[in-house]
């Protein structure tokens, strides 16, 4: 069963605004088991609009559009989704009566412009908004299922998981959807995919993603089943596989990010770390410091940025850096060797003054 998302907005065309709730409709769609087929932002422009929804209701079964329902000119969805059905518009004096009422329990009188968001396509189920004044509707036709929102996110996803989500978890046949994500570290994408691509193209469900970024590499395995447990038995069916030739490249199977998994294993072996970085300008202290709990192993840092501060900072021979230039091997792990020593120094120093609340913390390494 395929979906598609209109995102109805001329603000969302410029760079002030992002489409935010198509990801949101995305995700809940795929734990339903639903694909998204096609996802389209479109002006507020009637013309526009009204061919998105034509085209959109001409290949999917399900299409949803957030936004465009307000009461302002230039909120057109209701009259754009109504011409591509080829149905009228009426308006509800029950649902002008509730905005009204709306109004009055904020102490005002609701303007006539209002009464448009009661304009109700020809077969239309509404839905309620309560966080807002804009409701929502439901239109079955020809098949297919037809889904206006509102655009403020937190009136649509509400509307959206308690009135439609459902719907379409029924009409899905009750399936799931689960996503595992195998990251993997010091590896590229390409060589990622040589060595596990001979396993996964046997595989059309799970059915498999690859993601290259910056540091790492991702696997997403994402199975449908008739229930959860089945959906993950079938991603392991996959996954044991890739687990053996990936042997110990893959640092996360659960979402966790590689800082969190580093500093879990140091505490988990009372180990502890000091960083002397340069380039990075203590980007690397800073993640690993993320964590919360992190001054168990995270001992020190240094960023000895220009090449003098290498010098008197760490001791590095300036003849090192002469001879193999300051982003080389010889020069890194002199600094981290320098970083180590250091840090190691300082807790003994502390040992013998105040208290250290973790003496063995810094075990002596060659
Ligand atoms: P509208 O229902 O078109 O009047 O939208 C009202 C407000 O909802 C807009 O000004 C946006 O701030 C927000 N909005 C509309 N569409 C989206 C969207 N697709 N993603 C995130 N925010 C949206
Ligand atoms: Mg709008």
């Amino acid at each position: 069963m395929r979906a598609e998302i209109l995102a109805v907005g001329s603000e969302l065309l410029t760079p002030l605004r992002s489409d935010t709730n198509a990801l949101y409709l995305t995700a809940k769609l795929l734990e339903v088991g639903i694909d998204t087929g096609a996802r389209m932002t479109v002006a507020d422009d009637a013309g526009l609009l009204e061919s998105a929804f034509r085209g959109a209701l001409g290949r999917a079964e399900i299409v949803i559009s957030t936004g465009g329902l307000g009461p302002t000119e230039d909120d057109l969805t209701r009259e754009a989704a109504a011409a591509a059905l080829g149905r009228s518009l009426h308006r509800d004096p029950a649902l002008i009566e509730e905005l009204k009422a709306r109004f009055a329990r904020f102490g005002r009188v609701m303007a006539p412009v209002n009464e448009k968001q009661a304009d109700v396509i020809e077969g239309a189920m509404v839905l309620r908004n309560p966080r807002g004044t804009a409701p929502g509707q439901r239109v079955e036709a020809g098949g297919r299922l037809l889904v206006l929102l509102p655009g403020p996110p937190h009136e649509m996803a509400p509307m959206f998981e308690e009135q439609v989500l459902p719907v379409l978890r029924q009409r899905a046949g009750g399936r799931v959807v689960r996503t595992r994500i195998l990251k993997i570290a010091a590896m590229g994408e390409s060589d990622v995919e040589q060595v596990v691509a001979p396993v996964y193209k046997n595989f059309t469900n799970p059915r498999t993603t690859i993601l290259g970024g910056p540091g790492q590499v991702e696997l997403h395995l994402t199975a449908e089943a008739a229930s959860a447990e089945e959906a993950e038995a079938r991603i392991e069916e996959l996954a044991s596989p890739i687990r053996e030739r990936l042997a110990g490249r893959i640092y996360s199977e659960d979402g966790r990010e590689l800082p969190e998994v580093v500093g879990a294993l140091l505490q988990e072996r009372r180990l502890t770390l000091a960083i002397a970085e340069s380039c990075t300008g203590g980007l690397l202290s800073a993640r690993m410091t993320e964590r919360a709990g992190s001054s168990a192993y995270f001992a020190r840092s240094w960023v000895p940025y220009a090449n003098r501060a290498k010098v008197e900072d760490l001791g590095i021979d300036p003849a090192l850096i002469d001879g193999h230039g300051a982003v080389s091997e010889e020069v890194a792990r002199a600094m981290a060797k320098a970083a180590r020593e250091r840090a190691h120094a300082d807790i003994r120093a502390q040992r013998h003054g105040r208290r250290s609340r973790a003496p063995r913390a810094f075990p002596e390494r060659p």
